[in-house]
């Protein structure tokens, strides 16, 4: 599409609970980095708040201006109502499938401070596959005649098209990752070895459903050995990945797998790294980008001006990063990692007393 000019469009999606404060907070910092580019912020609709006061969750308008005006997006949280609402469906959900937001990125970093001295050293990149697996939703209910019990059942699709283009981003991102360490060393990233990709799947027993995911993304590296020759590929079931990624997270750099796994092993990750408040995840497709928190809507906590705006702030930056702005992403990780190795104005979740403006300030303060 045209821009009239030459300002980076943004769509900004805060919908629910501290979306509505922690999108503001990355919205500040994109616009203070020094010599950053030129932003044109647009301010959408969506959420569950959005769909008790109008009927709908996700806007059309929303959708065409994200297609048709914007470079990427920063999306806040949504409300996910604990009982089933008539009519009522996940914005988020549908905005992936809309703009084809086919993975879901998320990095997990651990940041050494004053006030995580055994905090595990780890740095590790998890691909999620987005758009099949048990996510397809293809689910039927039964009468067993013989006890007259119900059986329930859920197909899983895994398609070679989808296995192969997840296959591709993971060994391409193991490169990039590769790109960046040598760019720019940064003291809080902690991978020392060859780029590596490891595929996690259950093959063992779901040999055709995990054993195409598996085949597929091993292709990839052999389709195009001269490529990815120097990114080193391995392979864990899911169990087993489990088990070493809290024993030994520094073991990974690229973790490429299924949806479903990749939902369990991606919130098992951000565990390890202290709070919820600090990671931050994208959703990629081939033409457009998604930052995105990866905590909810914090209903507990939203209004009151604590809520921990790094998870947002470091979206914003990994939206920057796959547009292409590598530099001004790395001035907001160092930013963001600064503040958080200083440990004198934390959240309250991760044990301080400041509040959101407070951790901006602060991070505003190192760029
Ligand atoms: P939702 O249904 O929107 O996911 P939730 O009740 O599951 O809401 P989450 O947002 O998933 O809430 O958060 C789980 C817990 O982590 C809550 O206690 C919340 O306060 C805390 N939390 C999540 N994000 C943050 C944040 N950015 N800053 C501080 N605390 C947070
Ligand atoms: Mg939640």
């Amino acid at each position: 599409f045209a821009t009239s000019s030459s300002a980076i469009r943004i769509g900004l999606i805060p919908a629910d609970g501290i979306g509505r404060e922690v999108i503001p907070a990355a919205q500040r910092v994109l616009e203070a980095l020094p010599n950053g580019p030129k932003f044109d912020f647009v301010h959408l609709d969506a959420g569950f708040e959005h769909f008790q006061k109008t009927g709908t969750a996700l806007p059309q308008s929303t959708v065409d201006t994200l297609k048709n005006e914007c470079h990427g997006a920063l999306f806040g949280a949504v409300s996910s109502p604990s009982h089933k609402v008539a009519g009522y469906s996940s914005p988020i959900v549908a905005l992936r499938k809309h703009l084809d937001l086919y993975a879901n990125v998320r990095p997990v970093i651990s940041v050494k401070s004053a006030s995580t001295p055994n905090q595990k050293e780890l740095d590790m990149l998890i691909i999620r596959e987005n758009t099949e697996c048990l996510y397809i939703k293809s689910e039927r209910i039964e009468q067993d005649p013989k006890t007259g019990l119900k059986v329930a059942y859920a197909d899983r699709k895994i398609s070679e098209y989808a296995s192969k283009r997840i296959g591709a981003m993971a060994f391409n991102m193991a490169l990039t990752r590769q790109k960046l360490r040598e760019q720019k060393p940064l003291a809080q990233r902690f991978w020392k070895h060859a780029p590596r990709v490891t595929i996690v799947h259950k093959s063992n027993v779901m040999s055709v459903t995990d054993g195409l995911f598996r085949e597929t993304v091993r292709a990839v590296k052999e389709s195009n050995p001269e490529l990815y020759s120097g990114v080193d590929m391995d392979e864990q079931l899911v169990d087993s990945m489990v088990y070493r990624m809290f024993r030994e997270p520094e073991a990974f750099d690229v973790v490429v797998a299924p949806n479903l796994y990749g939902d369990i092993i991606s919130d098992g990750a951000a565990a390890l790294v202290g709070s919820l408040g600090v990671v931050p995840s994208a959703n990629v497709g081939d033409s457009f980008v998604m930052g995105e928190p990866v905590h909810g809507s914090a209903p507990d906590i939203a209004g009151k001006g604590i809520a921990n705006p790094i998870a947002a702030i470091r979206s914003a930056g990994l939206l920057l990063e796959h547009m292409g702005h590598t530099a001004h992403a790395l001035a907001m990780y160092d930013a963001v990692n600064a503040v958080l190795a200083d440990a004198s104005v934390l959240t309250p979740d991760l044990g301080g007393k400041s509040s959101t403006n407070d951790v901006v300030e602060a991070v505003l303060k190192h760029l």
